[in-house]
């Protein structure tokens, strides 16, 4: 939309409007406020002032949350030297009542008394909820909104029924902006809030997003219905509402300036997923290649709330993680042979006619990093565990002509892995008597806080050891492989290779491999500074919880191969060609 249009779209709004917006907030929205208004918080006038200035440079659209300070009215003089100090700052000041989610413990009065002076000393903006709205006497919310834009807000703590009848209530009272806020309980809630904020945007200006961890895609997805802005915090720990994620990361990583309608959505998929290191991967991988596209953590509860979703949204590809890469199956249209093989998928493309199709990159995951170091045909690999992950290894491995062993704590279970992928069993007595050429280990041994190995150090008689666990990035088991100078392969080169692999499917080019493990790499160490000790990780390894900092390098690099003569990896298969010849299937 030109300039010219906005002014015009604006006039025809504000005259469809049922409320006269104030000279203040027509002021307002003559900008185009920025997407993201960051929460500052602090408990007297100068920690926000010192919050604030430091903010102000990258951010000036904030809200500054009185109900935090001890005494807001006393604080305000303070603020309004910040504010004719940042004439470029739009803030919004905020105090919340307690009874109503927030800190502040005075009256409906009282907090009237203190916005009212806020719009004195210069803020542009003020929050005031419906439940105060409602208390106040007739006349003097309208008195409020003469002197400054005036926010209603609504916020729901526990669910996301009944956005259309509480707004129905807001509509009574004046305002310039409408902000429902509820929680989401479900994957689906956004796309209620999304189409509830839809439904009223043309008429009025929205603010609509959903709380919680399963809130996220209202938080980014929400400016393509009509939301006008949404909240992020100023840092990790300081976040205002649940679900709320840091302002930095709602720009940084999800982009959230560039988000429109074209904007392909992306995911992954699991229970629970807060942690994963996908989005800070596949997103640093969009943007690295200019993909307009966005990948969100989606907290899926139930597989059918996620297909619900899938088609809703509509999301046009998943990564999908535990407990679902079996169940995910059933759902799909047509998948690649090695999810046919292994029986799981990791990896769903959402075809223009909304069928889903799947494959499965972690077999890339475990393939590639070792095809960059040797010819898998004839290698002797001894893979330790009979997991999920060991299933694609197995499958995969010997695919690759490379004679696969297995060895496993429950020996039923890795002699019917070693059936049903065609490959050996081996007694654990007799590792130490053989050599191989790479042992796998894909058990949680070592991972996060445990310091057990799943092999002994006479049992580790191999030229690479490939230690799937990779927080931390170095265990027990890499120590003793390293002090019987064996080569490592760090187990973070299988999530990368896996989500490039996904990269490629889904965008159709090469992916950006050395970038998406570097972002992932400095991420994991990030964590580990903050946690300050090596910490745990989580289910499949690619979580950011506390872990201990990935000190080697994990972009894959070629190594000599081992005697024999160097493969290439496999090339990228662009998406549409991946997808047709696996409907063809
Ligand atoms: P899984 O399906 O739960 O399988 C775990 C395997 O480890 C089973 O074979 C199990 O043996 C064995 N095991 C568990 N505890 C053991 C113990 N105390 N002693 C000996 N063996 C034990 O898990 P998965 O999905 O295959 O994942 C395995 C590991 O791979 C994860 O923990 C993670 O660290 C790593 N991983 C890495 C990546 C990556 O991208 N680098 C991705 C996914 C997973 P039983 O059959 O006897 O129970």
């Amino acid at each position: 939309m030109g300039v010219a249009t906005a002014v015009v779209h604006l006039y025809y709004r504000d005259a469809l409007m049922h409320t006269t917006p104030t000279p203040y907030a027509s002021r307002i929205q003559r900008f185009r406020l920025p997407r993201v208004c960051v929460a500052v918080v602090g408990e007297d006038p100068n920690k926000i002032i010192d919050k604030a200035e430091s903010l102000v440079r990258d951010n000036s659209f904030m809200e500054f949350r009185l109900d935090y300070m001890a005494n807001p009215l006393a604080g305000l003089p303070k603020l309004k030297h910040f504010l004719d100090m940042h004439p470029e700052a739009t803030v919004i000041a905020t105090c919340r009542r307690a009874v109503n989610g927030g800190r502040f413990k005075g009256s409906a009065a009282s907090q009237l008394e203190v916005l009212t002076k806020a719009a004195v000393v210069g803020f542009q903006l003020v929050d005031i909820e419906l439940q105060s709205a409602e208390i106040l006497k007739a006349g003097e919310l309208a008195a409020l909104k003469d002197k400054v834009g005036v926010i209603l807000s609504f916020h729901d703590f526990k669910s996301s029924k009944k956005l259309e009848d509480s707004f129905g209530e807001m509509k009574r009272y004046p305002a310039d902006f409408y902000k429902v806020v509820s929680t989401a309980t479900t994957l689906h809630d956004n796309v209620q809030m999304m189409k509830f904020v839809q439904a009223h945007s043309a008429q009025y200006e929205m603010v609509g997003l959903c709380m919680g961890e399963q809130g996220i895609i209202s938080r980014v997805l929400g400016v393509r219905a009509g939301t006008i802005f949404t909240f992020g915090a100023a840092l990790k720990g300081e976040e205002t509402a649940p679900g709320q994620v840091m302002a930095s990361e709602l720009r940084d990583t999800y982009r959230i300036e560039m988000v429109d309608a074209a904007t392909q959505v992306y995911g992954v998929a699991g229970d629970p997923v807060a942690h994963s290191m996908s989005p800070i991967m596949m997103n640093t991988a969009f943007r690295r290649e200019t993909v307009n596209a966005v990948y969100l953590a989606l907290h899926a509860k139930t597989l059918k709330d996620l297909l619900t979703c899938v088609h809703d949204i509509p999301i046009r590809g998943l990564s999908i993680t535990m407990p679902y890469k079996q169940q995910i199956v059933d759902a799909l249209a047509n998948s690649d042979e090695l999810t046919k093989q292994i029986g799981a998928c990791n990896t769903v493309v959402r075809a223009q006619d909304g069928k889903l199709y799947g494959f499965n990159t972690d077999v890339a995951g475990i393939v590639v990093p070792l095809e960059q170091r040797m010819s898998l045909q004839g290698a002797k690999i001894l893979i330790v565990g009979a997991g999920g992950v060991a299933r694609a290894a197995a499958f995969g491995l010997k695919n690759k002509g490379a004679e696969v062993f297995i060895t496993n704590r429950t020996a039923e279970k890795g002699q019917a892995l070693a059936r049903q992928s065609k490959t050996k069993y081996m007694k654990r007595v007799d590792v130490a008597k053989a050599s191989f050429d790479v042992i796998i280990n894909a058990t949680p041994l070592g991972m996060g806080t445990n310091k057990q190995t799943p092999l002994e150090d006479k049992e580790l008689n191999t030229k690479y050891l490939f230690d799937l666990v990779y927080t931390p990035a170095e265990t027990n088991l890499v120590k003793m492989a390293k002090a019987k100078n064996i080569q490592i392969i760090p187990g973070l080169e299988m999530f990368v290779q896996q989500g490039a692999r996904q990269f490629e499917i889904w965008a159709g080019k090469p992916a950006p491999v050395a970038d998406m493990g570097f972002v992932v790499s400095k991420a994991l160490e990030r964590i580990a500074a903050q946690n300050g000790d090596g910490g745990s990780s989580g289910s499949n390894g690619a979580t950011r919880s506390s872990t201990k900092p990935a000190t080697e390098p994990v972009a894959p690099k070629a190594a000599p191969p081992v005697g024999k003569k160097k493969a290439k990896a496999p090339a990228a298969k662009p998406a549409k060609k991946a997808a047709k010849k696996t409907s063809k299937r």
